[in-house]
């Protein structure tokens, strides 16, 4: 636990996941807000109890839960706060965190239509309810608010809601301008690099969004904010982010470049170039591999170096030479 400013406070909540402990703020304003909340297992509401109590504070305390984005390691404690009556975040959310069935059948549906047209091999096909599965770590619960671009945050009229697609449909991060804090969820983290991923189609939205190119848009538009201090999702607080956000587009811009040196060697499909780029971890991790081929493609395509081509319906992408 961390008390970073008047208004600011850290919590880190340990999670089973590879990535590691996650952060939680909490946020001192008008009212008493959490942003984010872990993951559900014993060991984070535990962490989470203690550190507020520590702060002198107890669940019970907790006006408003405002949440970066729907991954589990981000909703996971939400239910542990009976007088939170202010539960925002971005629409796309909304039917993680209530589990809403029609669209959970929906995003199997896609993915299984969209990794056939990408030439993955029926024995690899996710099985059904594998999304359903990575939320048994997730809370439970109905947005009252929908956040986004320009808004000000429910009771911290000093915050403005900065929508930061790519990690997740419904990022957001949120700016204090006076100083330049920035609450930044998995949108800007100092160590890794947060993996754009794949979703299916979302809302009134009919073809699949390209999260490799909303992220580059998002760290482009972060760049033009004067950012002075990142309080993250996972990872040490920082301030460089003058030299991160050029980092992070060059190192992206690199591994792009090999995706392209293959497809010169030879036209390919998707699933293919996924093999010959992760050959250790394709079959074990398809879904976070197949993101950032898919991630990598869709910015050469956008950058008029690679073409896609369906052929009897699976897509063949070929360097432009
Ligand atoms: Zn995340």
């Amino acid at each position: 636990m961390k008390v970073l400013d008047k208004t600011i406070s850290q919590l880190t909540i340990p999670t089973p996941f590879a990535v590691g402990d996650t952060h939680v703020y909490l946020l001192k304003g008008d009212k008493l807000s959490l942003i984010d909340a872990g993951v559900k297992t014993k060991e984070g509401w535990e962490a989470l109890k203690t550190q507020l109590n520590e702060l002198g504070y107890a669940p019970n305390d907790i006006e408003q839960i405002i949440l970066t984005h729907h991954h589990p390691d981000h909703i996971g404690l939400i239910e542990g706060f009976p007088r939170a009556q202010t539960m925002a975040a971005h629409r796309n959310a909304a039917p993680y965190l209530t589990r809403d069935e029609a669209f959970f059948a929906h995003y199997e549906q896609f993915f299984q239509q969209f990794f056939v047209a990408c030439g993955v091999p029926g024995a690899l096909m996710p099985s059904s309810g594998e999304l359903r599965g990575t939320m048994h770590f997730a809370g439970k619960g109905q947005l009252t608010d929908m956040l986004d671009e320009g808004d000000t945050l429910p009771g911290h009229d000093d915050w403005h809601v900065i929508e930061t697609k790519g990690h997740a449909q419904s990022h957001l991060s949120f700016f204090r301008k006076s100083d330049g804090a920035f609450i930044g969820g998995d949108h800007l983290l100092h160590h890794i690099s947060p993996n754009p991923l794949m979703e299916s189609p979302i809302g009134k939205e009919t073809v699949r969004p390209k999260p490799m190119l909303q992220y580059r848009a998002n760290l482009m538009k972060c760049r033009s904010l004067a950012i002075q201090t990142v309080y993250p999702g996972h990872g040490d607080i920082f301030s460089d982010v003058g030299d991160l956000i050029p980092l992070r587009l060059h190192k992206q811009e690199q591994r792009a470049e090999k995706v392209y040196a293959f497809l010169q060697e030879k036209a390919q499909t998707p699933f293919e170039l996924c093999q010959q780029l992760f050959p250790k971890q394709y079959e074990n991790q398809l879904n976070l591999t197949m993101s950032e081929t898919i991630g990598q493609l869709d910015y050469l395509e956008d950058e008029g170096r690679v073409t896609e081509t369906l052929k009897d319906g699976v897509y063949v992408c070929d360097a432009v030479k």
